[in-house]
């Protein structure tokens, strides 16, 4: 281990590959590119800072910010500059930036001449410690986020912690959000940790849960913790509420529920507070809306196959809990808009 630099290993049998943590690990770059590689393709945003160098014929394509840019009219761009560019499947194309980009590129790569290597160089906290990791890819439909997409694992991914100094604070609280949320998943106390083993520490568990359960079949649904009232509250608010700050809601909201359905005792509940709004101060409580609303948005999500369906904390920890009463899910609503940490 080079000093202030951690190597975490995605285990995947042959498709296993590292994460390289720290402040310069971009300069690792070059290690994880595939040795046939002889001109790599970066795909960015405008305003990524960039200092990495790749060691080869480098193209450079530009993609909008914003989620109306993940798209497959992205996709199209993106293959038609690769082609212009002459960008053989012995190639290599680099997702530089946010978990946006990372999905974009990604899924780019997994379609480009079906199928050519990517290696991620993640600019955000959330996509170090989620996005970048697990080779989940894919771009939106007008009818819902992530609807089109492939599971394409990257051949390495660098998350240089130099790129943050840069990262706007909202972006940085979305990915507090998520931190929050591994923080339940192990009890692991990451704040207590310096920046770098608390990135390593996040990429680990990611790590471990996609290693057991590369393609969503069960346990990596515990990434959703926090996650069902999240993605409702996101459409409710027209996406004003960003990602990570739905997250944080979501955990506390979660932990209601858990303890309306007897799984989880009041002072759990009051940790879960003490967790996400004292200690990653992030926003706890309940917006203004519509409960009714939410439920229905509630049901309609991905993970439910049948009802309502949560990532619940109890007794044996998180776990994925399927059919809760609907009456349960408006009492945990109204617990929790009523509730004075
Ligand atoms: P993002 O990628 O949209 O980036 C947010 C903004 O920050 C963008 O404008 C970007 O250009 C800018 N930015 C990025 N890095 C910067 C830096 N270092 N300095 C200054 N500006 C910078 O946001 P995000 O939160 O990283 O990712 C969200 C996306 O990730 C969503 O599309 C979500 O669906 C996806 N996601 C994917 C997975 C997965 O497993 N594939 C997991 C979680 C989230």
């Amino acid at each position: 281990m080079k000093d202030g630099i951690r190597t975490v290993r995605v285990e995947l049998g042959e498709r296993s590959y590292d994460v390289i943590v720290g402040h310069g690990a971009s300069r690792e770059l070059a290690a994880l590119l595939p040795p046939m590689a002889r001109r790599a393709a970066i795909v960015t945003q405008p305003r990524i800072p960039r200092s990495f160098d790749t060691g080869l014929p480098t193209e450079t394509f530009t993609i909008g910010s914003g989620e109306e840019h993940k798209s497959l009219a992205t996709i199209a761009e993106l293959s038609e500059g690769f082609a212009a560019a002459g960008i053989t499947r012995n190639d290599v194309i680099i997702g530089a930036g946010g978990g946006m980009v990372t999905d974009v590129a990604g899924f780019a790569a997994a379609s480009w001449h079906r199928g050519t290597a990517v290696v991620h160089v993640s600019t955000t906290l959330l996509g170090m410690i989620d996005a970048a990791i697990g080779g989940k890819t894919g771009v939106n439909l007008q009818a819902g986020k992530n609807l089109v997409g492939a599971f394409w694992q990257p051949n390495g991914v660098i998350c240089d912690l130099d790129a943050l100094a840069t990262l706007p604070p909202r972006e940085m609280r979305c990915g507090l959000g998520e931190m929050a949320k591994y923080h339940f998943l192990t009890g692991d106390d990451l704040l207590a940790m310096e920046l770098v083993d608390r990135v390593a520490t996040c990429v680990q568990i990611k790590a471990d849960i996609v290693a057991s359960d590369e393609r969503e079949g069960g346990r990596r649904a515990l990434l959703n913790y926090g996650h069902t009232l999240a993605h409702a509250l996101e459409i409710e608010s027209h996406f004003d509420l960003a990602h990570g700050e739905a997250v944080a809601i979501g955990l506390i909201y979660a932990a209601h529920l858990a303890h309306v359905l007897g799984r989880i005792d009041a002072h759990r509940v009051e940790n879960h507070y003490r967790v996400v709004g004292g200690s990653y101060e992030l926003e706890t409580r309940l917006p203004d809306t519509d409960p009714a609303e939410l439920i229905a948005l509630m049901a309609r999500d991905k993970k439910a196959i049948d009802g309502l369906t949560f990532v619940l904390d109890g007794p044996g920890g998180v776990e994925i809990v399927p059919d809760v009463e609907p009456e349960a899910v408006r009492e945990a609503l109204t617990v929790m808009a009523a509730h004075v940490p």
